[in-house]
């Protein structure tokens, strides 16, 4: 390895596979709809797109995303999950063959008033409570007869929703959000898609058709007091750098910008190579965990652009080189975020592009 990629998110392609047969386990009757949104949540969109086999398609979150993907020779369906956000992108739709979710009486009527060479496959979206994109309840059945009856939409239209507390087990709105869901089902509509990865993992009822995990691919529980292993799924990225100084360090003395912590009594500290500018939060406290030589140590003082510190103990063995992880095997994200007060999603989807992402299988 060198000094070029000390800091690297390992990616591990088998864990990926794993993780979609458990999925797919766990929603036998149900296709997937794998969502590669945001560089695949900065695991590498094209990569992780090659990797699923056998999926119902790839949801992405803009028209972007989805020609990076066409343009990288991934033929397997796309949708967009957002849809488009200017009437001249439907062109482009059909000639890239891309599925496109319909939210709003905007882009209704746009699709409606274009003339398209070949009809597109649209998901009409339903709002059960996000209240971000969704047609109203009132509006969803004329959007569902307009489109029926437009030459330039595939039939049958596919219909959708997204849920905004799946996470909460003991939340009764997600069972209420479904009821409300079913009553718009059409004799004559094509697929129905509901869940997430925490309906996925925890409201069976919701799969029906087509499930569509994300954070749970990247072997991330979307939960925040539940961690990957609960579920069989394993972590995909591990974000790991290396010790480029271990310091004996006396009581009394701080460490880093602002001197905001101090050695209680005499110890050793290391410096690892990862700091803000490779996506680790600033934000992260005292005591967040990292792992070194397979025990967990606090960070102490405050994160900087290129470095953090952690406390290793006064009886500590490591040596420069010796391997951090910063999450990932041996270190759920999850535990990571909750120290920092965000969630596993943040952490992983802001990687940037300093840090070297290595594919392993
Ligand atoms: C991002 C997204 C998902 C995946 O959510 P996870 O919590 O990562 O499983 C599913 N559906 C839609 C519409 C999304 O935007």
């Amino acid at each position: 390895m060198n000094s070029g990629s000390i800091t690297r998110a390992i990616i591990n392609l088998s864990a990926l596979q794993h993780n979609q047969q458990v999925l797919q386990k766990t929603a036998p009757n149900s296709q997937i709809l794998a969502v590669v949104k945001a560089n695949a949540y900065g695991h590498g969109m094209v990569e992780i797109a090659q990797t699923l086999t056998g999926i119902h398609a790839l949801g992405v979150a803009r028209l972007n995303e989805a020609l990076l993907l066409r343009d990288a020779g991934i033929t397997t369906p796309i949708v967009l999950l957002e849809g488009f956000f200017h009437a001249d992108d439907i062109e482009t739709l059909v000639e890239f063959n891309l599925q496109t979710v319909i939210h709003s009486q905007q882009q209704l009527k746009a699709l409606l008033n274009c003339r398209l060479q070949k009809p597109l496959q649209v998901w009409l979206k339903l709002d059960t409570g996000m209240h971000r994109l969704g047609f109203h309840s009132a509006e969803f059945d004329e959007a569902y007869q307009a489109l029926k009856s437009s030459t330039n939409v595939a039939q049958p239209i596919h219909l959708m929703t997204h849920f905004n507390c799946a996470d909460e087990l003991d939340n009764e709105i997600t069972s209420k959000q479904l009821i409300q869901f079913k009553k718009h089902i059409k004799t004559d509509s094509g697929l129905n898609s509901l869940a997430n990865s925490a309906a996925t993992l925890a409201w069976p009822e919701t799969h029906i058709d087509i499930v569509r995990p994300g954070i749970a691919l990247y072997g991330i529980s979307p939960f925040a007091d539940k961690l990957a292993d609960e579920f069989n799924l394993q972590p995909v990225m591990t974000l790991r750098s290396q010790l480029i100084a271990v310091r004996s360090h006396q009581a009394g003395e701080s460490v880093g910008y602002g001197a905001s912590w101090s050695a209680k009594t005499d110890t050793t500290l290391g410096v690892v190579a990862v700091g803000y500018g490779d996506g680790y939060p600033r934000m992260a406290p005292e005591g967040t965990p990292v792992l070194v030589n397979g025990r967990v140590v606090p960070i102490v003082g405050r994160v900087s652009m290129d470095m953090l510190t952690v406390d290793l103990g006064i009886d500590s063995t490591d040596k420069v080189g010796d391997d951090v992880t910063l999450w990932g095997e041996g270190l759920p994200a999850t535990l990571v975020a909750n120290h920092i007060g965000t969630i596993a999603y943040e952490l992983i989807t802001k990687l940037t592009s300093r840090v070297a992402l290595q594919y392993v299988s």
